[in-house]
């Protein structure tokens, strides 16, 4: 840059001193600034027409100002041109490990268009790269659950199963990521095996506790006989009764899993009546009266008369009855055991809380799976079963609720169950809960 001052500087010097012998040193200065400034307009142009081609042009200047642009340009192009060509092979990787995914991988930008699919897109979607590219997900793949996933502003944990309407015998599990501010990367997975797995896994389960009904109701039968036989020995009192008990235990988890079958091959809650949910605790309560007495325990209710919920009462009754009977079992003589119905924001709560053994935090995940105890002599020792909050799991699905629950250890468990505004509705009744 120096070199190219001092070159300037010279040139008008040269001129500067033409311009004073031969009496015309203005003219001289003006001549010699057109001449500089028409070399760099010359090099600017250079400049241009070397940009517009820089690979294929040799570099038109080897020293001054214009060569340093033209050599700093060149070096930042063959840095790009590497980066670029990293890059194309890092998607083209990407791109053949998404391929080779048994999952659909789908690409979609805020206005649900589709930005990029993977090969099994098209078997498992019928979405097509590059053919649909730019195309509405929604319009491709027609299905209200799907559009409502798309619409959720968080990604979901386990997905939706959907079955689309261009294979109706194939179930699939949908997910939908935000990965930056405008993309989602929608997935699909083929679980019908699992599906099936599981239904298979439902029937068996169900046909064997309808088929363990009638020997069950054999047997009972033939132990109250022997039972009040006048001539049992003594010896045989005490194993005769421990066999009834045992008996009745199993008939009762036979009903059980027969229940929560029902649930699961049967249509969501049917009944859409607003229902009496004062009614409903008050036959909750009633069920259970025994029990608490028994215990000593101090029931606290507070109840909110005008909420009515729509649903089934039955399956209400049962899910609301496993909770409560949980919290007289679960908490030590003389225990506090509070109800709860309230209107909250959204939708409406009813929550049963104990100040019993609480639960431990690792547990918590657990406790709606089939046969899942903290302490398995515990539960046995009162009668549990370990089907009581699997029941109310679907209970609650099937109400569209969910369950939460709070605890403790040694303080206390809350086990509370939210309903959604569409199930909830204002009433102008008054009906009086028994109080205890
Ligand atoms: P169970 O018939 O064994 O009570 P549930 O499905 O009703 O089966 O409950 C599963 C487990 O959850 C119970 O075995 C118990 O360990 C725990 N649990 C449920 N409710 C409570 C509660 N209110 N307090 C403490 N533990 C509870």
């Amino acid at each position: 840059m120096q070199q190219d001052i001092w070159k300037i500087l010279a040139f008008m010097s040269v001129a500067a001193a033409f311009g004073l012998v031969s009496g015309q040193l203005l003219a001289a200065l003006l001549v010699c600034s057109l001449m500089v400034i028409a070399w760099y307009v010359y090099r600017l142009q250079q400049l241009y027409r070397w940009l517009r081609n820089p690979t294929n042009e040799p570099l038109p200047t080897n020293s001054g100002l214009f060569y340093l642009i033209f050599r700093e340009i060149s070096r930042r192009n063959t840095k790009y041109s590497a980066r670029k060509r990293q890059l194309k092979s890092h998607l083209a990787q990407f791109q053949r490990a998404a391929g080779v995914i048994p999952d659909a991988i789908v690409l979609i930008d805020a206005d649900n268009k589709i930005e990029w699919a993977n090969n099994n897109a098209a078997r498992l979607l019928g979405i097509e790269w590059p053919r649909d590219a730019k195309l509405r997900f929604t319009d491709l793949v027609r299905n209200p659950a799907c559009a409502a996933l798309l619409e959720q502003p968080d990604a979901q944990e386990s997905g939706i199963e959907v079955s689309l309407s261009r294979n109706r015998d194939r179930t699939l599990n949908m997910s939908c990521a935000k990965y930056t501010t405008e993309l989602r990367m929608v997935m699909a997975r083929d679980v019908s095996h699992l599906v099936k797995v599981n239904a298979l896994h439902k029937q068996f389960v169900a046909n064997v506790s309808h088929e363990l009904k009638t020997p069950l109701t054999v047997l009972k039968g033939y132990l109250e006989i022997l039972q009040s036989h006048p001539q049992l020995a003594p010896v045989l009192q005490s194993p005769i009764e421990q066999m009834t008990q045992q008996s009745e235990r199993m008939e009762i988890i036979v009903a059980d899993l027969l229940y929560l079958s029902r649930l699961e091959h049967t249509e969501g809650a049917s009944q859409q009546q607003p229902l009496e949910v004062t009614q409903l605790i008050n036959g909750v309560v009633e069920s259970v009266q025994s029990l608490i007495a028994n215990k000593h325990h101090k029931l606290e209710l507070d109840i909110d008369y005008e909420v009515s919920l729509i649903g089934n009462q039955a399956e209400l009754h049962s899910a609301f009855c496993n909770i409560l009977n949980n919290a007289i079992r679960y908490t030590d003589a003389g225990g506090i055991i509070k109800i709860r119905w309230q209107k909250r924001a959204d939708g409406a709560m009813f929550s049963i809380k104990d100040n019993g053994i609480g639960i431990p935090a690792h547990a918590i995940p657990s406790l709606t799976r089939r046969f899942y105890r903290v302490n398995d002599d515990r539960s046995r020792e009162d009668g549990g079963t370990g089907l009581g909050l699997a029941i109310v799991k679907h209970v609650l699905q099937r109400h569209d609720a969910q369950l939460e629950i709070i605890s403790e250890l040694g303080q206390g468990s809350e086990f509370r169950c939210l309903f959604p505004s569409q199930r909830v509705s204002r009433q102008n009744y008054q009906m009086q809960i028994k109080d205890q």
